[in-house]
């Protein structure tokens, strides 16, 4: 289910569209001119409006620009005018597709659910959550999830396997690691580094002697890795 938002004066395309398209499942409503569609698209969120040029209040572009300025919902622009220019123009302010009147609900459903895919992918590929196997790390939430179990982490151990997992299947230094993520110069004290990749082997469940995700490169430093990769 789909939650639309069609806004469109004219009644004898408003109202066997809304009907079309809540027989195929969507949650649609409507407004009537570009102020109240405006309101209805900040107040109630929906997934998608369905923006008609020819307002009685205000043209529909001026209403794109106001509506852009303040969300990012994708928009069907809905255009009587067969007229490329206006197209072009109306793509430029920022719609995601159009449609030429007349167009059926069919059309509109298949417009609307490309457009959704499109901006799901925008979203996900600007998802900073880094995975590594069944390691999620998610810098946002600062949260780890291993096989989908939450892993409790100090805030160093979160910083250190963060640090990791940017770089999946390279070697780090310690000396990296230190100025990195403890921001400290190296000066041999190791140790620190040491005894903080052994606490986060521990709460990922392994051991140094057998290592699934945490490999210890002798003399070099550590490498994380899903289990399986290059090993
Ligand atoms: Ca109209």
């Amino acid at each position: 289910m789909v939650r639309l938002l069609l806004i469109e004066d004219d009644l004898t395309i408003r109202t066997p569209l809304l009907r079309a398209l809540r027989e195929r499942g969507h949650a649609v409503a409507a407004a009537s001119t570009a102020l109240a569609g405006l309101r209805d698209a900040l107040d109630d969120r929906p997934d998608l409006v369905v923006l008609d040029l020819g307002l009685p209040d205000l043209d529909g572009r001026e209403l794109l620009r106001m509506l852009r300025a303040v969300s990012s919902v994708p928009v069907i622009v809905a255009t009587a005018r067969d007229d490329e220019t206006e197209i072009v123009r109306m793509l430029d302010a920022g719609a995601d597709d159009y449609l030429v009147k007349p167009f059926t609900a069919a059309q509109l459903d298949a417009r609307a659910r490309a457009v959704l895919r499109r901006t799901a992918g925008d979203t996900a590929t600007a998802d900073p959550t880094l995975v590594v196997g069944g390691l999620r790390i998610d810098p946002r939430s600062r949260q780890v999830s291993l096989d989908g179990v939450p892993v409790e982490l100090t805030p160093r151990e979160f910083d250190l396997l963060h640090h990791l997992a940017g770089r999946a299947g390279q070697v780090v230094t310690k000396r990296e690691l230190l100025t990195e993520v403890w921001r400290i110069p190296y000066g041999g004290a190791d140790k620190t580094v040491d005894v903080h990749l052994s606490w986060l082997r521990r709460k990922l469940g392994e051991r140094a002697q057998e290592p699934r995700y945490l490999h210890t490169v002798r003399g070099v430093g550590v490498r994380l890795a899903a289990p399986g990769d290059g090993r």
